[in-house]
């Protein structure tokens, strides 16, 4: 089974259409955070979510870790929007996958991490306002095949009709589960 862990309530970013209440929470305490993995078994696997995990401090990391190790999942990704790459790069190798939110707005640039990119995959959330600039932000970078490109939900919602629009024209730049994720009724695996 996959789990999604919510190690945080807190992110040091401001997104629009983040549909977590990242300002005005109470921080979620780690004893909270580490009874959500009793759940977990070595035959799982696990999203390691927020918030933005980077918020987490160093020993809150190393208290999750330890108990990871222990459980073993079959496979532990990082949905992150860099600052835990920054912040907590002594864990990485502990972890199979990246999904780094690489941008807040079409408009930004991508800072890239110095990291193997064979495990990193691109996140970027696009809203109906910022549509029209993605065919600007796909070409600028043309060297990145495939975007895990998310049609936001909820907050400033991108509307069915534009996500068909999107999921036909830029096919080729999705990833599979970026394409499965918009043309499902439900809530993506990111929460965005
Ligand atoms: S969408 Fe992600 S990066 Fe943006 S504010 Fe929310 S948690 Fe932070």
């Amino acid at each position: 089974m996959h789990y999604s862990l919510n190690t945080t309530n807190k992110c040091d970013w401001d997104c629009k259409y983040c549909i977590v209440d990242v300002h005005n929470q109470p921080i979620k305490p780690i004893e909270e955070v580490l009874k959500d993995l009793d759940t977990l078994t070595s035959k799982d696997s696990l999203s390691f979510a927020g918030g933005e995990p980077g918020m987490l401090s160093k020993s809150d990391v190393t208290l999750l870790f330890d108990k990871l190790k222990i459980i073993n999942p079959e496979h532990i990704e990082l949905l992150t929007n860099g600052l835990f790459i920054k912040k907590h790069a002594d864990f990485l190798h502990l972890i199979d996958s990246i999904d780094y939110h690489c941008v807040d707005s079409l408009n930004d640039e991508i800072q890239f991490p110095d990291l193997d990119q064979n495990y990193v995959e691109y996140v970027i959330v696009v809203t109906e306002e910022e549509y029209p600039l993605l065919d600007k932000f796909l070409e600028k970078y043309k060297f990145i095949p495939k975007f895990n490109i998310i049609g936001s939900r909820e907050v400033q919602p991108m509307s069915m009709k534009t996500k068909l629009k999107m999921v036909m024209k830029y096919r080729d730049r999705m990833t599979d589960n970026s394409l499965k994720v918009n043309l499902s009724p439900e809530c993506n695996s990111l929460g965005y």
